[in-house]
């Protein structure tokens, strides 16, 4: 299995991104974030055990590429990352299925589909799925919760757009394209099984909510970003 190691490097950037101040404070009912990164390692290698690992280097080399991406720019998306769990290192599989899903669980494991390729055609559409699964490692979800794939509160969900819209700005990504994202989502809903659509429940209000995240994003997210230069692989999905 490969991993996909990334050093974040914790800088005292303070943009003016705020969002976070609702899950800074850990409940009683949360685990630590060793025990989280212990479990989350357990659920990974769980939920992903019978899964086909995609070894063809263009779409890893894309997905690493979209991914790190996203790493490097979370000092610039957050104010302070001082309240946030960083992992020591990310890693990111993907695998061959169809269903069009991704995940991330405690620790910085994140499982994508191939069947997401279908759905987010795009780069910036990429990393807007994997920026909020990112947002919801950095913001603790599942750090409540046990388990593989667990459906979120609508507010969890809100946390985790802001995050991962904030996350694609910062490293250079339209973050107009998070709509378009889970708009298609919408329309694909029902035909291509199980996605992460089930366990990310999308409607109108999400998208407007998105819209509204963005046209209040901070220039200092994204200024000075520079889109990064991620192949889109030549296979069809
Ligand atoms: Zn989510």
């Amino acid at each position: 299995m490969k991993i996909f190691h990334v050093s974040v490097a914790i800088l005292l950037i303070l943009p003016l991104f705020t969002c976070m101040n609702s899950t800074t404070t850990q409940s009683k009912l949360q685990m630590s974030d060793s025990q989280a990164e212990q479990e989350g390692y357990a659920a990974y290698q769980e939920a992903t055990k019978d899964l086909e690992l995609i070894t063809d280097p263009q779409i890893n080399d894309y997905v690493y590429c979209v991914t790190g991406a996203l790493v490097d720019a979370i000092p610039n998306a957050f104010r302070s990352t001082d309240k946030l769990y960083l992992p020591q290192q990310w890693e990111v599989n993907t695998f061959n299925e169809d269903s069009a899903n991704a995940f991330a669980l405690p620790g910085g494991y994140i499982a994508v589909y191939t069947g997401i390729f279908n759905i987010a055609t795009t780069p910036d559409m990429l990393a807007a799925v994997i920026g909020h699964e990112m947002g919801h490692v950095l913001l603790r979800h599942g750090n409540e919760k046990l388990g593989t794939i667990k459906v979120f509160g609508r507010k969890q969900e809100r946390e985790a757009d802001r995050a991962g819209v904030a996350l694609m700005a910062a490293a250079g990504y339209d973050p107009n394209q998070s709509v378009e994202f889970w708009k298609s989502m919408i329309e694909d809903y029902g035909k291509s099984g199980p996605s992460i659509f089930s366990t990310h429940p999308s409607d109108v209000q999400r998208i407007a909510d998105i819209k509204l995240v963005i046209k209040y994003l901070p220039s200092s997210v994204y200024e000075g970003a520079v889109r990064p230069n991620c192949v889109t692989p030549s296979t069809s999905f």
